[in-house]
């Protein structure tokens, strides 16, 4: 029960954009349904109560259905969906009430089925996850019984009415839990298919081919905004040496703790990482100069080299390090992922060269390398 009642933000947001088309045609029956309770009430109440009544279907109900489904066309609001509804869902119900009320007041007798209607149709067709639901339906459920005792309804008949409301709000709840359980198995499913889809398994890290999507994304907000973007290919030295020494379950572990190296060093949306290969890895920041693209690497490094981790089988260090090249591309006619990682490859390749364990920046070799 509770984790359905308490899932996450995330979920929320998944929830919203799944049940849009159901938020919005939920209106539009609402708003067919009052208008045709309105008419049955101009036809069978005496004027003086339907006055009052189709000011509330008018000034209040209508208004707050209208701005639903007008909320349902507006992409900003999407993710405050629950609380429109919810805020919705409260004012229509207790709105009912209200009607029955004024009906009540002036002795008109109208069936109090109306607010049946409209807790089921709270609970199960209007969109609003369960916790909302069932605040606003047994809100109302309450007011209802409160009411009709106000205005002397007693005995079997307020017996009868408050039995069929309180069924009402138990379907209800148990409709909506059920449904929102399998929303939610459905949302966690997604996720975990995405992050196969997305994620290299070993490492977390964005796959190969998910890097080429976020960086032609990347890429293209650069060259509109005239940013720079820094690029930086990393690989891990003497990694064959480290599996033959220590096995490669103990390679395996390593990645893993490189990898989580590098994607702390993705700080801002628009930045990111990924596994490139074997023991290669991608870093990619969005509007950085190439003295800060060339810090932010360094960090990385030094990250990596301070986990400590023993390499005897490196001729580099005591410890696992990292060599790097890292270029910063400013937008021009060929300015994509593409490009960038081969003028940092070429970096990368001198930083081997030159003994590993550093980072080459491929503004400092010649101009045939960059
Ligand atoms: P260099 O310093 O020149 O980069 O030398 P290196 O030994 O790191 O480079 P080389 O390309 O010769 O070897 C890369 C090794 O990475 C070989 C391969 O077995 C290992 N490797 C690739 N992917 C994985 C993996 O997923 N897990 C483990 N444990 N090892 C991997
Ligand atoms: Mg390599
Ligand atoms: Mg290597």
């Amino acid at each position: 029960m509770l984790p359905v009642l308490l899932a996450d933000k995330a979920f929320s947001r998944y929830y919203n954009r799944k049940y849009l088309n159901r938020m919005r045609g939920g209106m539009v029956a609402a708003i067919l349904l009052f208008g045709l309770f309105g008419l049955l009430e101009v036809l069978t109440l005496p004027p003086a109560v339907y006055h009052q009544t189709l000011l509330v279907r008018l000034a209040v109900v209508l208004p707050v259905l209208l701005a639903v489904w007008a909320a349902t066309y507006r992409p900003y609001l999407f993710g405050h969906m629950q609380k429109v509804l919810g805020t919705a869902a409260f004012l229509v119900l207790n709105g009912v009430v209200l009607i029955l009320w004024l009906a009540r007041r002036e002795g008109a007798s109208l069936p109090y089925e109306g607010i049946l209607l409209a807790t089921l149709f709270v609970y199960l067709l209007l969109g609003l996850r369960l916790i909302g639901a069932l605040v606003c339906g047994w809100a109302s459920c309450i007011a209802y019984i409160l009411m009709e005792r106000h205005v002397g309804l007693e005995g079997d008949a307020l017996l009868y009415n408050a039995m069929f409301l309180i069924s009402a709000n138990i379907i209800g709840s148990v409709g909506a839990y059920f449904s929102d359980a399998v929303s939610l198995e459905n949302y966690k499913a997604e996720q975990a298919l995405q992050q196969l889809a997305e994620r290299d398994f070993l490492t977390g890290l964005y796959n190969r081919r998910v890097m080429q999507e976020r960086a032609s994304d990347v890429f293209a907000q650069a060259k509109r905004e005239q940013r720079s973007v820094a690029v930086a290919l990393m690989d891990v030295d003497f990694f064959k040496r480290y599996n033959d020494l220590y096995g490669h379950g103990e390679g395996d572990e390593v990645l893993r703790r490189v990898a989580a190296s590098i994607q702390a060093s993705a700080r801002r949306p628009l930045d990111f990482t990924a596994r490139y290969g074997g023991e290669e890895f991608v870093g990619v920041w969005y509007d950085l100069s190439a003295a800060d693209g060339r810090e932010r690497v360094e960090e990385i490094c030094r990250c990596v080299r301070e986990l400590g981790i023993a390499h005897r089988g490196s001729s580099a260090a005591e410890v696992v390090t990292l060599s790097a090249g890292v270029v910063s591309c400013e937008p021009g006619e060929t300015f994509d992922l593409q490009q960038c990682l081969q003028r940092a490859d070429a970096a990368l390749y001198q930083a081997k060269a030159q003994g590993r364990d550093r980072v080459v920046p491929s503004w400092t070799l010649g101009a045939g390398a960059t």
